[in-house]
């Protein structure tokens, strides 16, 4: 019946458009009109109430993309090897354009696939934490932000992206002032983007390569505010991450760790594993699972594995 609906009105749009351009003034903005009607499938795909967030199998690294209304956020990006990869992923969901890219710090890998995707496809506005690194992926980030034009903005505690239709994702670090790291060395894990995508009663955290320095300042400033239905957990699983006390705080149904088949770092590992189903989470890796998608209607949430079918 939705459909039926959404056919109609679509159709309605249509005539109106077409009146404007009959009457000329469709051409207001000099462009041909027609470029401004969206295709039928992306009309649709923006009716549409489910919200899809893919946490894709790309080795080992991060790189998450959020569907929603027919619109496409990204969060990090893979490492700079799986450049080829990343470009698959976003030719296999149709994503012809990026809202926004949030890159969580400037860590290979999640920041490496960052050159593929801003010269692949359109991208609003990038994130990052504001934090440069004197390496030659770095200088490609920024030098291809130039050349694309794209704007670049300092992701702030408290930074609020609306992403439409009562979808919003609050960035609720990195921490204010960036955590400083032993012997005066800079800290990139703990400086990571946070962010909460909030839609309706669902809530997933999402976390970067947090470890317990900035987790336990997370605690200290929000507090239960952490909660969260699903928990994108820091750092791959590692045994630097997903203390105790923050575990407690978010007390997620279901937590994703994304890191690289037979991984040499031993990612996940058994203490946060252990920490995180002792909660009652169900966990879900990408390494075993492959690409791992959460799709929520605001109420209720399901978890779909690669091959599930
Ligand atoms: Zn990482």
């Amino acid at each position: 019946m939705r459909r039926i609906n959404s056919i109609l009105a679509l159709l309605m749009v249509l005539l109106v458009l077409g009146g404007c351009a009959w009457s000329g003034v469709g051409k207001a903005s000099g462009a041909d009109w027609r470029q401004e009607i969206p295709l039928i499938g992306e009309w649709v795909a923006a009716q549409d109430d489910t919200l899809y967030v893919h946490c894709l199998d790309i080795g080992q690294g991060d790189a998450i993309l959020l569907q929603w209304r027919g619109k496409w956020t990204m969060i990090d990006t893979g490492d700079v090897s799986h450049r080829p990869q990343i470009v698959e992923y976003l030719d296999h969901y149709g994503v012809s354009r990026l809202e926004q890219l949030i890159v969580t710090h400037p860590d290979g890998d999640h920041l490496g696939g960052a050159y593929a995707v801003l010269r692949h496809i359109p991208v609003g506005r990038v994130y990052d934490n504001g934090q440069e690194k004197l390496n030659y992926m770095y200088r490609t980030y920024l030098r291809t932000l130039a050349r694309t034009g794209v704007k670049r903005v300092t992701a702030k505690k408290g930074d609020v992206i609306d992403l439409g239709s009562g979808a919003v994702l609050t960035l609720m670090g990195p921490p204010q002032p960036l955590l400083q790291g032993k012997n005066g060395k800079a800290e990139y894990n703990n400086n990571s983007i946070i962010a909460m995508l909030s839609y309706g009663s669902f809530r997933m955290l999402f976390t970067g390569d947090a470890e317990k320095e900035e987790e336990a300042w997370l605690c200290a400033t929000y507090g239960d505010k952490l909660r969260a239905t699903v928990l994108k957990v820091g750092h791959h699983g590692s045994h630097t991450s997903s203390s105790a006390d923050f575990v407690r705080a978010v007390r997620p149904q279901a937590a994703v760790i994304s890191c690289g088949r037979n991984n040499s770092y031993g990612f996940p590992h058994k203490e946060p594993l252990a920490r995180i189903q002792g909660i009652g989470a169900q966990v879900y890796r990408t390494d075993r699972d492959g690409t791992v998608t959460v799709v929520t209607d605001g109420r209720s949430f399901a978890v779909q594995r690669e091959g599930d079918g």
